[in-house]
């Protein structure tokens, strides 16, 4: 017996989860499941998108539909065009060996009559956007009467974007005996008001901790100036070359206003927000999923429902008014099982609301430092590296070789090689060789104080390194106790990380021959010195002279982030000890 018939599933359903290839039931569908089959009950799940919780809800209700009747048995609002969309797609999937079920999305932004058309040839499902619903009610031509199952979907962002009232209108033309489930990220009072309000003795479930955020996701914050804001973001861009992020704003007007900055300093980047047409948004939600863009300024309202897997950071650039919205924002990165990172920047006056959003989301933020100018140089440089060591040469550039040799085949590997990074380094560097200190110090922040040194080590992501446990192993390594070691960024490939004063020698020392699993580990110190109060080496560019471009990566990586170093034995480890776990209390990278 599959897990899936274990749950009570009909033949059609566990032929299309066969068909879709899922091969066991989500946390959510094993809870949900077999409750919503076995029982005529009012649900209330805590669940996220990503945890599969349409097919929760949506196996049981295609179960339970009776076929032969044309009535509309089932209605499920959800808060966008976009997801009701997407669970009328879902839907689809789950029952397409399921004969004579029909099922009918109306949504506002497309045109009503052909929606009304849809609903007249008969509908056992309506999926419906909260406007759209009440408009095609009020017009006769949605009769929901005879509904059993009514599905609120997001709940929370329903009454977010203010769809109390209509939800309201709609559920009083349902009849009182039906069941009502109810799914939402979050359980604000307010869904907890309308779970009293409208339903009957609801069991509960949930899915990961009440409240907060994917686990998957890791949470930082950057102080910086209030007036650096936009400087801060391109940093933060330049720093993560492969970046396919969502960057939140709290108006339309800085929506539009941030993304035309970056796409005059040549970032792929582009606005979503309500002003735009249905049609404007569609085009930049396709060249979003294609990756066309890399960075995606977005209001709120605008980017809920975003579905989209990949996304590897989402910045707030401003934080939300309403801080139970950081939840949504934040779960737009760490689906379908990649890691993702929320960073927020924040100048001083905000830094009390990241206590309040770590009380909701039960997560601790890192507190992070914006890479400096030349840091970023050496990423990108890196990058580029990487990127070269990874290209497969295209056969098609055959016939220009002997011309290219003409030109550039007097000059010897490593002039030639020089050359062609100073294409790229140039750029970046002429940039940011002036580019001021934007992090500002916290107090009680050991790493904005003492002298220190970066090191640059050739270990990264890809060897399974995430940044606590290649602090662990480097303090280990090192014999380095409590925060004489920080700052640790770990890249693709490299990493980065700093040490106080006193340690550098050590560090020079253990890693002038030091191998590790059979590689040679190459640390490095950058140029770069940090100095009490904040002494700088490079003096401020402000905002002046054009951004170097940054170009879309050709492939993302997933990200994953293996917590595993137990193999991650050097030579000259002399301690024998393990290194120290990973969770608990905030730490200083
Ligand atoms: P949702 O949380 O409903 O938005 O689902 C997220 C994604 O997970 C969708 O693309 C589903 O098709 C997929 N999915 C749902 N259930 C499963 C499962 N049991 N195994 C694998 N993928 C699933």
């Amino acid at each position: 017996m599959s897990a899936f018939e274990a749950l009570g599933l009909s033949a059609p359903l566990l032929q299309a989860t066969a068909d879709m290839g899922f091969e066991k039931p989500t946390e959510v569908q094993a809870k949900a499941i077999p409750l919503l089959l076995e029982s005529e009950t009012d649900l209330v799940a805590l669940a996220q998108t990503g945890t599969g919780k349409t097919a929760a809800f949506g196996f049981p209700l295609i179960q339970k539909i009776n076929v032969k009747s044309r009535n509309t048995q089932g209605l499920i609002i959800a808060p966008t065009r976009e997801l009701c969309l997407q669970i009328t797609h879902e839907l689809r999937s789950y029952s397409q060996h399921v004969k004579g079920l029909h099922i009918v999305a109306v949504y506002g932004g497309a045109s009503v009559q052909g929606q009304a058309k849809d609903l007249k040839n008969g509908a056992q499902i309506i999926v419906a956007t909260p406007g759209r619903m009440k408009d095609l009610i009020g017009r006769g031509v949605a009769v929901i009467k005879n509904v059993e199952y009514c599905v609120l979907d997001e709940a929370d962002e329903m009454l977010n974007m203010g769809f109390y009232e209509d939800i309201k209108e709609i559920l009083s033309h349902t009849p009182n005996d039906k069941s009502t489930w109810l799914f939402s990220a979050t359980m604000p009072k307010e869904v907890a008001a309308i779970a009293k309000k409208f339903m009957h003795d609801p069991q509960e479930i949930t899915v990961g901790n009440k409240n907060s955020g994917a686990q998957r996701v890791d949470h930082e914050y950057y102080l910086i100036s209030a007036r650096d804001r936009y400087l801060a973001l391109k940093r933060l861009a330049d720093a993560n070359p492969n970046i396919f992020s969502v960057v939140f704003c709290r108006t339309k007007r800085d929506t539009q206003k941030v993304a035309e900055m970056l796409i005059e300093d040549g970032y792929n980047a582009a606005a979503l927000h309500g002003d735009l047409s249905q049609n404007q948004r569609d085009l930049v939600m396709k060249s979003f999923r294609t990756n066309q863009i890399q960075m995606l300024v977005a209001t709120d309202v605008a980017a809920r429902g975003i579905d989209v897997d990949d996304i590897t950071h989402v910045i707030n650039y401003q934080l939300p008014d309403e801080i139970e919205t950081y939840t949504h924002r934040s779960g737009r990165t760490g689906r379908a099982g990649k890691s993702g990172i929320s960073m927020v920047l924040v100048s001083k006056s905000e830094i009390r609301k990241i206590k309040a959003i770590e009380k909701i989301i039960q997560k601790e933020f890192k507190a992070k430092s914006l890479p400096t100018g030349m840091e970023i140089c050496e990423i990108q440089l890196l990058h580029l590296a990487e990127k070269i060591e990874q290209t497969d040469v295209n056969a098609e550039i055959e016939p220009y070789v002997p011309a290219i040799m003409e030109s550039l085949g007097a000059f010897d590997q490593e002039t030639l090689i020089k050359k062609i990074f100073s294409v790229e380094f140039s750029r970046f560097f002429n940039y940011y060789k002036n580019a001021k200190e934007l992090n500002v110090p916290e107090v009680g922040n050991v790493s904005a104080g003492g002298n220190s040194t970066r090191f640059f080590i050739n270990v990264g992501a890809k060897d399974d390194f995430s940044w606590m446990t290649l602090k662990d192993f480097l303090k280990d390594i090192l014999q380095i106790k409590d925060d004489g070691l920080f700052k640790v960024d770990v890249k693709g490939s490299f990493s980065f990380f700093n040490v106080e004063e006193p340690h550098v020698k050590r560090v020079l020392e253990t890693f002038e021959d030091f191998t590790l699993d059979g590689r040679r580990i190459v640390v490095e110190a950058t140029t770069e010195k940090r100095r009490k109060g904040g002494g700088k080496r490079f003096k401020d560019s402000g905002s002046k002279g054009k951004q170097p471009r940054t170009r879309k990566s050709d492939k993302r990586r997933g990200g994953k982030f293996n917590d595993d170093f137990s193999n991650k034995r050097g030579r000259k480890n002399r301690s024998g000890n393990k290194p120290k776990g990973t969770g608990g209390k905030r730490r200083r990278r």
